[in-house]
């Protein structure tokens, strides 16, 4: 909870609502996307049909096969933003839509979400490289 009284989570539904009602679903991001070859369906779909997949995932919604495989297909390049004509950061979007979409706001999740049981002891691997022996015993 941040000063303002606002959860993370509750932030990033705002942001994800504000950003899919700017949203016209052109479908200019998906055009532009060099991912798509790899996303099962988005090539054989119309780019505003795949685009309205993931603002409905930004909403709370399901989306659709198309638009699912196009969110997790995502690497971050960023092409995507200043394709939009709204000026809208799309990539932003994406990052929103996969957080909806892998459940980290709660909700069940969309997309095999891939479990890392090493993460933890990793963390704290890396950790003691950089920790003194007080911290250690203080926060690991
Ligand atoms: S290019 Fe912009 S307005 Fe068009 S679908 Fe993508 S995010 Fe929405």
């Amino acid at each position: 909870m941040d000063p303002a009284g606002v959860s993370l989570a509750e932030h990033v539904r705002a942001e994800a609502a504000r950003l899919a009602a700017a949203c016209t679903a052109c479908g200019e991001c998906v055009r532009a996307c060099p991912m798509t070859p790899y996303a099962a369906g988005v090539d054989a779909a119309a780019p505003g049909v795949v685009a309205a997949g993931m603002v409905d995932v930004l909403r709370g919604g399901t989306g659709s096969p198309a638009a699912l495989a196009w969110i997790a297909a995502c690497t971050k390049s960023g092409i995507c933003t200043p394709a939009c004509p709204e000026r809208l950061d799309a990539a932003f979007m994406l990052r929103l839509a996969g957080l909806r979409a892998k459940g980290a706001l709660g909700d069940a999740p969309l997309v095999p979400v891939r479990e890392d049981t090493q993460f933890s002891p990793k963390v704290k691997a890396f950790a003691r490289l950089t920790l003194t022996a007080e911290e250690q015993a203080r926060w690991l």
